[in-house]
């Protein structure tokens, strides 16, 4: 069961052709639309799913985000990894509820969220002052709390090293994850995950390369396509546009000594 809606939560409003509208709701707040508004006190205190009137005579259902529309809607400073991707990173790093994981950079804290939401426990090193805050903001938001008590972001850099010892995991989203691999190596417990996401095949090479002479095995490098299709009567086919290209996901597992 979702609980109402309170002043503070995130909700999505969504009109008839579909457009959908994220929306901070606030006590004495009002959702502006080209055909007039909807005060927010018509949503608060209502469950999803309840359909609200604009003062122009246009009806709006309104839902919780998921993490998703979430991502793709928040404020942001850096780049954030898109959903097709965030999926798949919870699997190639088998994340768990618990798990100790070291996430760098943070940014704007969209896989923050989508580790936590799994259940992590997250430590994130980042180098911008501002974005911590950013992601700290972000994630608060969307994921509560209680996860935030899982949650703890650093301005620091991590090719100068990790502190934490015994890690589950480590996710990383930076322009150089090879200058990481060492660090890792110290920091994860044997049968630890490490993951990177990287917009280029030359520095997912680069990273192989370093991982193929270190203490890490099982590597894999893959990339997400997602295509999403056209469906209405007649016309089934693949939609006209897609994404393209976001980047590479490379994996690898640090192993003990060789058997
Ligand atoms: N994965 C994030 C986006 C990360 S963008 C998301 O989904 O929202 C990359 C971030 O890495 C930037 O914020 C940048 O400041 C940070 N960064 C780059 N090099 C770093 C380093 N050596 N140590 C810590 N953070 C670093």
């Amino acid at each position: 069961m979702s609980a109402p809606f309170g002043a503070g939560d995130r909700a999505l409003f969504f009109d008839r052709k579909g457009r959908r509208y994220l929306v901070t709701l606030s006590d004495e707040g009002q959702f502006h639309t080209h055909a007039g508004y909807v005060p927010h006190a018509d949503v608060i205190g209502q469950s999803e799913g309840v359909t609200v009137t604009a003062t122009g005579g246009a009806r709006y259902l309104v839902v919780r985000p998921t993490l998703s529309e979430f991502v793709l809607k928040m404020p942001r400073g850096a780049q954030v990894i898109y959903p097709k991707d965030l999926g798949p990173i919870l699997m190639l790093a088998d994340v768990f509820p618990g798990a100790r994981v070291l996430e760098a950079g943070v940014g704007s804290g969209a896989l923050s969220m989508t580790l936590l939401r799994a259940g992590a426990d997250v430590v994130g090193y980042e180098l911008r002052a501002d974005f911590a805050a950013r992601a700290a903001e972000n994630v608060g938001a969307f994921v509560g709390a209680d996860a935030l008590a899982r949650y703890k972001v650093e301005e620091r850099d991590v090719y100068e090293g990790i502190d934490e010892v015994d890690l589950d995991r480590v996710v990383l989203d930076l322009p150089e994850p090879w200058r990481v691999v060492k660090h890792a190596e110290s920091a994860l417990h044997p049968g630890g995950i490490l993951v990177s996401y990287l917009p280029t095949i030359t520095q997912s090479a680069q990273l192989r390369e370093t991982l193929a002479a270190s203490a890490f095995g099982m590597a894999e490098t893959i990339e997400v396509l997602h295509r999403s299709w056209h469906i209405e009567g007649q016309s089934v086919r693949p939609d006209h546009r897609m994404v393209g290209h976001t980047g590479f996901l490379t994996a690898a597992r640090l192993l003990g000594p060789t058997p």
